[in-house]
C-alpha cells in the first residue's frame, strides 16, 4: 500500500469524494498527508489511528 493512499488520511479521502476538505484537521494550514503528519504537523492530526500505523509506515525511507 502506497501511503499516500491511506485511506485514513483526508488527501485520499478526497480523491474518492470532491467534497471532502483536504485539510489537515489538526492544524487547518495544510493538505492532510502522511508526509505533513509526519514532518510538519505540529498537532493531532489522527487521535485514533496514528498509533495504529504499521511499524514499516515509519521511518519507510520509500514514505514521502
Ligand atoms: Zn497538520
Amino acid at each position: 500500500m502506497r501511503c499516500e493512499n491511506h485511506p485514513a488520511l483526508l488527501s485520499y479521502q478526497k480523491r474518492l469524494d470532491d467534497s471532502v476538505s483536504d485539510a489537515c484537521p489538526g492544524c487547518k494550514t495544510a493538505p492532510h498527508t502522511m508526509n505533513h503528519i509526519m514532518e510538519n504537523c505540529t498537532q493531532s492530526p489522527m487521535p485514533t489511528t496514528q498509533h495504529t500505523l504499521p511499524e514499516r509506515f515509519v521511518g519507510n525511507p520509500e514514505f514521502g
